[in-house]
């Protein structure tokens, strides 16, 4: 695609995603604050069936994983140890003519504003992009804390708390999803770089010997839940082996999808050796907490650790981008036999509606409503009786409905309905007394 369609590619996801109530700016009647996205009730409803599908595939299906939900205020030692209070920064340049402030790594020529194109930059100066509050009455120094950077630091911190409850044995993983800040410098492509997100993280604890057998399973693993969970097409995923490894870590890759705005990670898999778990040990004085006892050489050690790590936000702007679609439809309108119609080739189990019961007449309210009140009890199920057919169902493709089901004047008698699909706009009759049944094994 030309840089021109990727272009628009781009703003007609972001406006369609405004325009469905999917996902807008946050405050927007203030004029919106940056990095912060909020998601309407087909957003919400995409991305809490994207998190439930990973927290199913990843703890739910597996007798070696369990799930926490921590908080996002820890005590603020947890991010002096994990290194994110000194280290986790950015360099950052400002320009002196338009003020404009930049990562340095994402500019081409640092010396050189993208914007204004002035030559007036400032030296390069470290940013912390951990966000910071107070716990307490008391606004100073002693009663800062911090929101977490990433949600895996909690589940380290708890690790034997959660080994000993559900009694799980050296290798297990526990894993956890939930909200993440970072003060970025420069949050942009829509959702992909905000300063709230969700992340979803995995943390796997083995011994050293097998931990690089870990890191490939669950590099196979990840792959397999983009490619045939979600549907994503090999060709617009790709691995980015990290090149330079931290001191501690035996490997590293990123998963990164192809976004009209060019590549762009959506996951992380990392192996983080005995880091987190040594430097855990060392700020909070409790080792015991922190190592596993070797029933064989009757000695305790330092779990070796395997992550996962990706970010729900960009997940969900990786299905909208891969679903949008423009092709032609057959139109009632005068004078046209085609019309363009806008469609999200989304996978049914993440649609924001599964179902849409469409009744041909107001007069038919009732019967169809009936049915709308059945389906809903195992699909996400909307009802619709506004406008034309066509437009209806226009409607629905926009937001990625799969099936809609027309609920006509025979259906009183012959009690059927007419079923179509999204994608193939094919249709046919099917009694209404099968149609759960036949929907359950579809969807
Ligand atoms: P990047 O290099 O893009 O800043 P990162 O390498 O710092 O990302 P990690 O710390 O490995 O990211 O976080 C794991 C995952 O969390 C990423 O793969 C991404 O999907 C998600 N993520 C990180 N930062 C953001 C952000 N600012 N907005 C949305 N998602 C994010």
């Amino acid at each position: 695609m030309s840089e021109q369609a990727n272009s628009d590619l781009m703003s007609k996801v972001v406006a369609l995603c405004k325009r469905r109530g999917i996902i807008f700016q946050s405050s927007e009647i203030y004029g919106g604050i940056n990095g912060f996205w909020d998601y309407g009730p087909n957003g919400a409803p995409l991305r809490r069936s994207i998190e439930q599908l990973w927290w199913r595939n990843m703890v739910e299906e597996r007798d070696n994983v369990v799930g926490i939900d921590s908080t996002i205020i820890c005590h603020p030692r947890v991010w002096h140890a994990s290194g994110h209070v000194e280290q986790f920064a950015d360099l950052m340049t400002d320009c002196l003519a338009c003020k404009k402030r930049y990562r340095v790594d994402q500019l081409e020529d640092p010396g050189l504003c993208p914007s204004c194109g002035s030559r007036e930059m400032t030296e390069p100066r470290q940013f912390n992009l951990m966000m910071k509050t107070y716990v307490g009455p008391v606004f100073d120094e002693e009663h800062a804390a911090y929101l977490r950077a990433e949600s895996c630091q909690p589940i380290f911190v708890n690790f034997n708390t959660v080994r000993n409850a559900s009694r799980q044995k050296i290798p297990f993983g526990i894993a956890q999803t939930g909200k993440a800040f970072r003060n970025e410098i420069n949050p942009r492509f829509f959702t992909f770089r905000s300063r709230e997100f969700m992340q979803m993280e995995m943390e796997f604890f083995c011994r050293e010997e097998e931990s690089m057998d870990w890191y490939e399973y669950w590099r196979a693993e990840r792959w397999k839940f983009y490619t045939e969970t979600l549907g994503i097409a090999e060709d617009k995923l790709r691995w980015n082996p990290h090149e330079n490894l931290a001191h501690y870590a035996k490997a590293a890759v990123d998963i990164e999808y192809l976004f009209p705005f060019g590549w762009g990670e959506i996951e992380g898999i990392h192996h983080r050796g005995t880091y987190d778990m040594m430097r855990h040990a060392e700020y909070s004085g409790q080792e015991q907490d922190c190592k596993v006892f070797d029933q064989e050489s009757r000695e305790s050690y330092f779990p070796t650790v395997v992550e996962t790590s990706c970010g729900l936000d960009r997940i969900c702007l990786m299905m909208l981008c891969d679903g949008y679609h423009e092709d032609l439809a057959e139109t009632r309108k005068e004078g046209k036999a085609e019309e363009e119609r806008v469609l999200l080739r989304l996978p049914a189990a993440i649609a924001p509606v599964q179902v849409a019961v469409l009744p041909l007449s107001k007069k038919l309210a009732e019967p169809a409503s009936e049915l709308k009140n059945q389906l809903r009890r195992h699909f996400r199920t909307d009802y619709d009786e506004g406008g034309s057919i066509g437009r209806r169902y226009r409607r629905q493709d926009e937001l990625g409905t799969p099936y809609c089901v027309t609920y006509d004047f025979d259906s009183l008698k012959d009690q059927a309905v007419t079923l179509r699909e999204r994608d193939s706009m094919e249709q046919q009759r099917l009694p209404m007394a099968e149609l759960p049944a036949w929907l359950l094994d579809k969807l």
